[in-house]
């Protein structure tokens, strides 16, 4: 099972900066560190200041252990396979990453609940960061 915790659309840096790292991703604008790969009990850890997750080879539909090293699109389609929105601050249509001061994070709710974060890069590219 894979497994996720969330920030509810709020960056918090104190509690990625904790996260485990083997591979870090950074802004393709400012350079500042915005995802975190590792691996742990064969699952890939993808943390970013929005959430952290915990995708097993099932859901993934791949070895975690090749994804740890795989482009940044193929990491983008990995996740939307198993149903985690897509790589973390990661615009498809610009092919860029970007941290949460390029890619504004819009929190949405539902009648008072969290429901997901829209992301939006500096094209105007709109897609779900987290739901
Ligand atoms: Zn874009
Ligand atoms: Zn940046």
């Amino acid at each position: 099972m894979s497994y996720k915790e969330t920030t509810a659309g709020v960056p918090d840096r104190a509690a990625f900066e904790q996260t485990e790292a083997s591979r870090r991703l950074h802004c393709d604008r400012c350079g500042r560190e915005v995802v975190r790969l590792a691996l742990r009990e064969d699952r890939l850890v993808v943390s970013s200041p929005l959430r952290r997750l915990r995708l097993d080879a099932q859901d993934l539909g791949r070895d975690p252990l090749a994804l740890l090293m795989a482009s940044r699109p193929a990491l983008h389609e990995a996740m939307l396979r198993a149903h985690q929105d897509g790589l973390d601050f990661y615009c498809p249509g610009c092919d860029a990453m970007l941290c949460e001061a390029h890619y504004r994070c819009i929190p949405q709710w539902d009648e008072g609940f969290y429901d997901h974060t829209l992301g939006v890069c500096p094209e105007g590219h709109e897609r779900i960061l987290d739901d």
